[in-house]
Order: C-alpha cells, then sequence, then structure tokens
C-alpha cells in the first residue's frame, strides 16, 4: 500500500519510498514529491522521543545549523516540516549509500582513492570551520556518497557553533563515534576534534578497522588516552605522517584543517585528483 505523507502548512504531499537507513534516532526514506516528481531522502524522527528535552534541543540545533549550509560536499538541506507522529527533514538524495558500506564492500581502500575522498571531506570541514562550526561527528556513516560518488557530508546531531575565537566547548549532548582524547578528559575542546575525526576516517579506510577499535569501550577510550595504535608497514610514509599528524594526542599540536591538502599525501598525488575531477569517474576505475 502506497503510504502518503502530508505537509499540512504547504499542502505538499510525498510518497514514502525506500528505506535507506537508520541512524541514533532517525529512520531514513526516498520521498517523491507528487507535485515535482522529485526524490528527496527524508530523516523522519517519532515525536515519542522527543518526550527527551535534550533530545530536541539536538535536533532544533541540528535544524538550525544545517539549514544555513551551502557546500558542494555537504548534503543540501531541503526543508523541514510536521505532523502528530514525526518530524521531518528533507535532504538531497544520496544514491550511493555512505563511506560504511563502501568499506564494508571493500575492506581496504588505496591510497589514490582514499586521497579523493579525504580531499572532499577536508573541503567540507574547512567549509564547515570558515562558518564558526564544529562537526563533531565525523564517521564512516556520516560521509554519503551522492550520484557519481561525490562526498556529501552529513548529520548535524551533534555539530556546535563557536561564538568566540578560542572559546572552547565543554558540553556535547551524545557521544561522537571517533571520540578524541581531549573530549574523553573533558578538558574543553575545539576546531582540532574534527581534525582527530579525519584521522580515524582516513585511517579506517586504508587499514580497513578503526585505530584504537576493542572489544569494550573502556578499552577503546584507554587506548585512545594512551594514543595506542598501530600503523601497518604497508602504508606509504606521507600517509602514515599525515595519520600521525591528525591523531596526535595534543590538540594544539594537531595538523590544522587548512593544511591538511598542503600536505606531501595529496600534493604528490594532485594528477589523480585532477583527473577524476575532470571525468568525475567512478572510484573503480582508479587503483
Ligand atoms: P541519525 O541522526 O539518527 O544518526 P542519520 O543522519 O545518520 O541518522 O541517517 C541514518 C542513515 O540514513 C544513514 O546512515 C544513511 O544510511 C541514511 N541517510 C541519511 N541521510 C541520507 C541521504 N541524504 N541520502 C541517502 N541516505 C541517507
Amino acid at each position: 500500500m502506497t503510504q502518503m505523507i502530508v505537509d499540512q502548512d504547504s499542502g505538499l504531499h510525498y510518497i514514502k519510498g525506500k528505506f535507506l537507513g537508520k541512524g541514533g534516532f532517525a529512520e531514513c526514506y526516498e520521498i517523491i514529491n507528487c507535485k515535482t516528481n522529485e526524490t528527496v531522502a527524508a530523516k523522519i524522527i517519532s515525536k515519542h522521543l522527543l518526550m527527551k528535552d535534550d533530545l530536541k534541543e539536538k535536533i532544533s540545533q541540528e535544524i538550525a545549523i544545517h539549514k544555513t549550509l551551502d557546500h558542494k560536499n555537504i548534503v543540501k538541506f531541503r526543508y523541514y516540516f510536521e505532523d502528530d507522529e514525526n518530524i521531518y527533514i528533507l535532504l538531497e538524495l544520496c544514491e550511493n549509500k555512505s563511506l560504511v558500506e563502501l568499506q564494508k564492500e571493500k575492506k581496504r581502500i588505496t591510497e589514490s582513492q582514499c586521497r579523493i575522498i579525504m580531499r572532499q571531506i577536508v573541503d567540507a570541514v574547512k567549509y564547515l570551520h570558515k562558518n564558526g562550526i564544529i562537526h563533531r561527528d565525523l564517521k564512516l556513516s556520516n560521509v554519503l556518497l551522492g550520484e557519481n560518488y561525490e562526498v556529501k557530508v552529513s548529520d548535524f546531531g551533534l555539530a556546535t557553533l563557536v561564538d568566540l575565537v578560542g572559546d572552547k566547548k565543554r558540553a556535547i549532548c551524545g557521544t561522537p563515534n571517533y571520540i578524541s582524547p581531549e573530549m574523553l578528559s573533558k578538558k574543553g575542546h575545539s576546531y582540532e576534534v574534527d581534525a582527530w575525526s579525519l584521522g580515524c576516517i582516513m585511517y579506517t579506510l586504508l587499514v580497513g578497522s578503526p585505530p584504537f577499535e576493542t572489544s569494550s569501550i573502556e578499552q577503546t577510550y584507554s587506548r585512545i588516552a594512551r594514543n595506542a595504535y598501530c600503523l601497518p608497514t604497508g602504508l606509504s610514509s606521507s600517509a602514515k605522517n599525515l595519520i600521525t599528524n591528525l591523531l596526535n594526542p595534543d590538540p594544539s599540536k594537531r595538523i590544522k584543517i587548512k593544511n591538511i591538502e598542503k600536505h606531501e599525501f595529496f600534493t604528490n598525488g594532485i594528477i589523480v585528483l585532477c583527473i577524476f575531477s575532470a571525468l568525475t569517474t567512478k572510484l573503480d576505475n582508479i587503483d
């Protein structure tokens, strides 16, 4: 049976389509706008869950931040409405799922492929930081892939605005997947946490498993606090060097987002990047 979703305010009708995925509290479906026939992604959040005040706050913060963003490597926020049961956040549809599925399928990707993906995430994060926003939960499932496998950063549920230069954030409502040592020690954190998560993403894509993974949260946190991870010998020296810089336990010494693209890991691979952007080739065609 076709399920209709109606936005009472605009009078627009949508047909609920394919299930796309489930996050911490949202379910995501394709929905078709009956007037324009356009298909978008809808993040559907049950109002039952909103009884919890912190979640209500989290979602309004997510919407307030996401709707201001306009960058080719960030999922476009389209519209937001609610009915009696749910909140609907309409987003640009990303046809090729996320880096989770890509990593599951390939296990490890090559350094050239990693360079293409990381470069686009770095572009998105540079844009966020320029606008005073820290994402705080960059992870494989929050990096979606568009029609031509272009990167689209998503999920601003833990994102925050920095009010003053040098201002440190202390509170966070939720637990980031790739949590940084300064967040763990609750000493205050800032933009550098996103560089840490980028290091975890890069490591996971190249090695096949996250750097601090263990069978228990406590052990993982203890490893993060001790900066205990292994770099496999198979990685190039430039990849190892960039990972080490991104996973520097001291946020003041960690590589700055604006300097990442100047690192030799990227400058040595410039030719492949140019070919890729000219042809928008699928990742499979690149060694
Ligand atoms: P939560 O905020 O609850 O964690 P997410 O934003 O992570 O929810 O969305 C859950 C899942 O839905 C994602 O992991 C992804 O598989 C899918 N998804 C989310 N947004 C989109 C989108 N714009 N296009 C395609 N799939 C999406």
